[in-house]
């Protein structure tokens, strides 16, 4: 597949020069691709700015269909897509197939939706309503862990609220979207959705581009904070999906067994590389031994392989960076705490680190205050649920968070005090497109998903009439 190039104004172009692509399974070289220069940049941002006059004046209903055309391609090359998406990102093919699908499904999604006008007031003094109007040139930037749902998540709610897009990838995961660049080409005009690909190096000239005003931004919270340093210049918005540490409480009176095995699939989905992936769980003493065990029995069961391996339930990490820091991080833990499952790289090539799981281990230390994003779990004992929370809530992030509890009524009232964007209640991490997602305190800025995330791709326009 190939020869992953550049959208630029409605072409297929070449990069100013091309980057290696690494297979986190296998360490090898998967492709080579375009790398765009700042020239390039440039030259997509003023394919864009030239593309919003029209695209803005265009009937909402041909928008729609565009995004539903784009829907199609998608799905359409749903098998390689998710071939490449588990060749690029480490995650095994059903997840990978599951991405691509979730990625159509959210382009439907907002192409459903509608940006009515509201009448606030119709009275004898005066008819007032408001409005909603596209922004202009919207940056779309994506990290490694979910490069197509989370770039699912920013490119049809800007497109169909009349904004023309640059996205960027990330660098270590380029290849999916510059695939899905070469699909939807020819179903928009040229330059209402520009594609580049860079090697880490073209963020900050994004955020700080004259001609960008709006910024949807979603990594790591520390260069989610340069973006906002450098959208301010130019007074540009900014939405901010950032790192989490969302917490797990499970309280008295659950089934150790079924419980374990939700919060396994909460922790260790896409090898633990989910912002919203349960990093620490407090588990009721009266049940912590008997989760710890089935944890690890768990953990040993999993089968960590290339993606593409028939029987994988578990990838690799995506890149050499994040494999050294969780490694790093478990090495520390061991001191700290009781390694029971995993804990070891396995020998050989590969970004593979077995799930890992770490008892008797509190607050205070590396694995549990910082976001490990990685499959490595610490179960900590708790004797109380408001201790829990107030230590859930200690944290600096505040993404998600979850209540295992079958008093429904206790779950609630821990639960709306939670200092979360998203609580859940026996289950963790499950996301919609109808569901508005976003991040409390450093996990973020604004809102994705949801009517609430299509209106942040807007500006809000209020016309006051005088009457009588
Ligand atoms: P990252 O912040 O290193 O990179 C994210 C993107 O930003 C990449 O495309 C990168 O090239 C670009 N970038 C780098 N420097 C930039 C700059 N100065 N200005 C603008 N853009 C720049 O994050 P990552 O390591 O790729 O992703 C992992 C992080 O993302 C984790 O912390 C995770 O929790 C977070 N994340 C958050 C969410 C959410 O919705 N809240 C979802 C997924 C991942």
């Amino acid at each position: 597949m190939g020869p992953f190039k550049l959208l630029i104004d409605g072409q297929l172009v070449d990069g100013a020069s091309t980057m290696s692509v690494i297979n986190p399974a296998t360490e090898q070289e998967l492709a080579v691709c375009a790398r765009a220069s700042k020239a390039q940049l440039d030259q997509a941002v003023a394919a864009a700015k030239r593309a919003f006059p029209a695209w803005r004046d265009t009937p909402i209903d041909e928008r729609r269909k565009a995004l539903n055309a784009m829907a199609d391609a998608i799905q359409g090359d749903l098998q390689n897509l998710a071939r490449l998406l588990t060749q690029e990102q480490g995650k095994p093919l059903a997840d990978a197939m599951g991405e691509v699908f979730g990625a159509a499904a959210f382009f439907r999604y907002f192409a459903s939706l509608d940006l009515p006008e509201k009448v606030i007031e119709d009275s004898d003094a005066r008819r007032v309503v408001s409005r909603r109007r596209p922004l202009g040139v919207v940056a779309a930037i994506v990290p490694w862990n979910f490069p197509l749902i989370l770039m699912a998540f920013k490119v049809p709610a800007a497109l169909l609220s009349g904004n023309t897009v640059v996205l960027k990838p990330a660098a270590t995961t380029p290849l999916s979207t510059l695939r899905i660049a070469e699909l939807v080409k020819d179903l928009l005009p040229p330059g209402v959705l520009n594609v580049i690909a860079d090697a880490n190096d073209l963020g900050a000239a994004i955020t700080a581009h004259p001609d960008i005003r709006k910024v949807s931004f979603t990594g790591s919270t520390e260069t989610g904070k340069k973006v906002m340093a450098g959208a301010a210049e130019a007074l540009k918005r900014v939405t901010l999906e950032l790192g989490g540490n969302d917490a797990a409480i499970v309280l008295e009176g659950n089934d150790p067994k079924a419980t374990a095995g939700k919060i396994f699939a909460g922790a260790f989905q896409n090898s633990g590389q989910v912002c919203i992936a349960i990093k620490r769980a407090y588990v009721h003493e009266s049940l912590y031994d008997a989760v710890c065990d089935e944890l690890a029995i768990l953990a040993d069961a999993a089968v960590v392989g290339d993606g593409l391996e028939q029987g994988t339930t578990m990838g690799p990490l995506q890149n050499k960076t994040q494999f050294e820091k969780v490694l790093g991080i478990i090495e520390e833990a061991r001191g700290q705490g009781k390694v029971i499952a995993g804990g070891l790289p396995h020998e050989g090539k590969g970004y593979f680190i077995r799930p890992t799981i770490v008892r008797d281990i509190s607050d205070g230390t590396r694995l549990v205050d910082e976001e490990q994003f990685g499959p490595v779990l610490p179960v900590i004992k708790i004797s109380d649920g408001e201790d829990a929370l107030s230590r859930a809530n200690a944290s600096d992030y505040g993404l998600g968070g979850s209540i295992w509890s079958k008093d429904l009524d206790r779950a609630m009232d821990l639960a709306g005090r939670m200092d979360t964007g998203t609580v859940w209640i026996n289950k963790h991490a499950e996301l919609a497109p109808n569901i508005p997602f976003g991040g409390a305190k450093l996990s973020g800025m604004g809102t994705e998903l949801g009517e609430e995330g299509l209106s942040e791709f807007t500006q809000m326009h209020v016309i006051n009439m005088a009457k009588g």
